[in-house]
């Protein structure tokens, strides 16, 4: 354990490894508080693509987290995350990003995903959000956190804030979706705001 927190206070920056805007701007908000400081990919000039080849989201975090820590010699933050949706199967689950194509658009998901719950009443829209982030060291070190978020898919979008499937994710005890809920609401309950705490705690006591 000491030689681990000898191994993290090497580290003065946390590297975010997402190009993902709207994620960037909740991992600011909730990765508050570190003795690192926050970098991003584009900040730091580099550009890396990694399949997320993987069958798990854990998988695919670990899999980031890991060739960006490598590429850049960083302490590295990556995220897998999706919707599960059980009337679905599951689905869209980890292909959560491309579930309408490649190239769809976040109104363009939602319009699909509503589209294959067609019929499905009220009462079996039940859904959650999952989020793991991996943190990895340039040695090889990973640690992985998660966090996981209930709720129900609306019958149409509702509310301006947030991203991808916020619109259509319905709080019940909050009788909201998540997309009307501004950042700091919406940290304090989402599935990656749960996981991110996990990984403050996790890079504060040097447990990695
Ligand atoms: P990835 O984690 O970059 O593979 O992308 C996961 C996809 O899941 C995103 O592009 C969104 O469509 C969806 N997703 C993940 N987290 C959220 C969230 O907090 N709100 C809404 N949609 C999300």
């Amino acid at each position: 354990m000491a030689r681990d927190s000898l191994e993290l206070s090497l580290y003065p920056e946390l590297l975010l490894g997402t190009n993902n805007q709207a994620k960037i701007r909740e991992y600011r908000s909730l990765l508050t508080d570190l003795d690192q400081k926050l970098v991003t990919l584009t900040e730091q000039g580099i550009s890396v693509e990694v399949d997320e080849a993987g069958d798990s989201l854990e998988e695919n975090a670990r899999l980031k987290a890991a060739i960006i820590a490598e590429k850049s010699q960083m302490l590295t933050l990556a995220d897998d995350s999706g919707l599960e949706v059980d009337a679905l199967g599951g689905e869209p689950g980890r292909l959560s990003a491309r579930y309408a194509g490649e190239n769809a658009s976040d109104a363009e998901r939602i319009a699909y995903l509503l589209k294959r719950m067609n019929g499905v009443p009220r009462e079996k829209r039940a859904a959650r959000f999952r989020c793991v982030i991996a943190l990895a060291t340039p040695a090889g070190k990973v640690k992985v956190c998660s966090g996981e978020c209930p709720g129900f898919i609306t019958l149409e979008p509702r509310g301006e804030y947030g991203f991808g499937y916020d619109p259509i994710f319905y709080l019940p005890e909050l009788g909201k979706t998540v997309a009307e809920l501004p950042l700091e609401q919406k940290n304090r309950i989402s599935h990656r705001g749960q996981a991110a705490r996990k990984a403050v705690k996790a890079l504060k006591s040097g447990e990695l």
